[in-house]
C-alpha cells in the first residue's frame, strides 16, 4: 500500500512540475499563470462546486438511478457540463476551459497534500482527492486524446489509465445524453450539439435562485465583494436555468456563517449552501501552490 501511495506521489510530482514549468508541447493549451490566478482559480472551483451540488439536486429531485456512487456521479455530471458547454470535445479546444479544469484538478492536488497531514477517512462517500484529480484529467484527456496527447506523453496521466479514457469519456457523455432526455427539453444530436426537442417549460416553473446572507466582519464583506464581482456565477446559473426542467425552486444560499467550510445540497429544503469558508479555502490554497511546487522540486 505504501509503495502504491509513493508511486502515486511521484506521478503527482511529475504532473505539477510539468504543468507549472512546461515549455514544451503542453503549454499550447495549459497556462498555469492563468489557471492559478486567484480570481480565475476561485471562480473555476466555485463553478465546479455549484454544478456538483446541482447534480445532487437533479439526481434526487428526479429519482435518477445511479450506479457507482452519488459523489462520482455528481463529479462526472459537473465535469461533463463544463466540457460540453462549448465544443471542448470537438476540434477546437477552448484554452480557458482547459485552464479551468487545471484549476479544479490543482485544488484536488492541494487537498491531497493536506490529507497527508490529516489523513481522510476511507469510508467517506467522496473519492480521495487524488482520485478526483485523475477523474478530471482522464475525462479531459478522453474528450480529445489527439489534441491532449501531452497529458499521456508527459505522464501526467499514466498510460494504464489513459488507455481507456476515450471510452470513459464516451460512456459518460452517453450517460449525460440520457440524463438530458429525463430532465430537460433538449437532446444531443449526432454532432453533440444540444437541440430543443420539446417545450414543456410551462409544466416546470422551478428556478434556481441565489440568496446572499448579509456578511458581518470585514473579511466576510471582502469575500462577498469578490463573489459579487464574478460574472461567471450568473452566467452558469442562467445557462442551467435555461436547460433544466424543475418542478420546484432551488435556493442557493451564499452563507458567511458556517461552522465548517463546505457546500452541500439539502433535499428537504431544496437548497444548496455555499459557505464563505470554502471560498476562503480556495483563496488560501491557490497561494500555497508556488511553495508546494518549490518543495516538490527540491525533493526531486
Ligand atoms: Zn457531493
Amino acid at each position: 500500500m505504501l509503495a502504491f501511495l509513493f508511486n502515486i506521489r511521484r506521478l503527482t510530482i511529475a504532473f505539477l512540475l510539468c504543468v507549472l514549468t512546461s515549455n514544451s508541447s503542453s503549454d499550447i493549451f495549459f497556462d498555469p499563470a492563468r489557471a492559478f490566478q486567484q480570481d480565475f482559480y476561485v471562480q473555476s472551483n466555485l463553478e465546479f462546486t455549484l454544478l456538483h451540488e446541482l447534480a445532487h439536486a437533479v439526481i434526487e429531485l428526479n429519482d435518477i438511478p445511479i450506479l457507482g456512487g452519488q459523489e462520482q456521479a455528481a463529479d462526472q455530471i459537473a465535469l461533463m457540463l463544463l466540457m460540453m458547454a462549448d465544443d471542448f470535445n470537438k476540434k477546437d479546444i477552448n484554452p480557458d476551459l482547459l485552464n479551468k479544469l487545471l484549476a479544479i484538478s490543482g485544488e484536488w492536488m492541494l487537498v491531497w497534500e493536506e490529507e497527508k497531514h490529516s489523513p481522510p477517512v476511507y469510508w467517506d462517500t467522496h473519492p480521495l482527492a487524488i482520485q478526483r484529480f485523475y477523474e478530471v484529467t482522464c475525462l479531459a484527456y478522453g474528450s480529445n486524446p489527439d489534441k491532449l496527447e501531452a497529458l499521456r506523453r508527459d505522464k501526467i496521466l499514466p498510460v494504464e489509465r489513459a488507455w481507456d479514457c476515450d471510452i470513459e469519456f464516451e460512456k459518460t457523455r452517453q450517460a449525460l445524453a440520457w440524463l438530458a432526455t429525463k430532465v430537460t427539453d433538449f437532446k444531443f444530436n449526432k454532432t453533440w450539439d444540444l437541440v430543443r426537442v420539446k417545450d414543456s417549460k410551462g409544466l416546470f416553473p422551478g428556478r434556481i435562485n441565489v440568496v446572499w446572507i448579509k456578511p458581518n466582519s470585514e473579511e466576510q464583506k471582502q469575500i462577498y465583494r469578490t463573489l459579487k464581482s464574478f460574472t461567471s456565477l450568473a452566467e452558469v446559473l442562467k445557462r442551467i436555468n435555461s436547460l433544466l426542467n424543475l418542478k420546484t425552486d432551488i435556493t442557493i444560499y451564499m452563507e458567511p456563517f458556517c461552522r465548517a467550510p463546505g457546500a452541500w445540497w439539502d433535499g428537504n429544503k431544496h437548497s444548496i449552501t455555499v459557505c464563505y469558508g470554502l471560498i476562503k479555502g480556495f483563496e488560501k490554497n491557490v497561494l500555497l501552490l508556488p511553495d508546494l511546487v518549490k518543495q516538490l522540486k527540491s525533493s526531486e
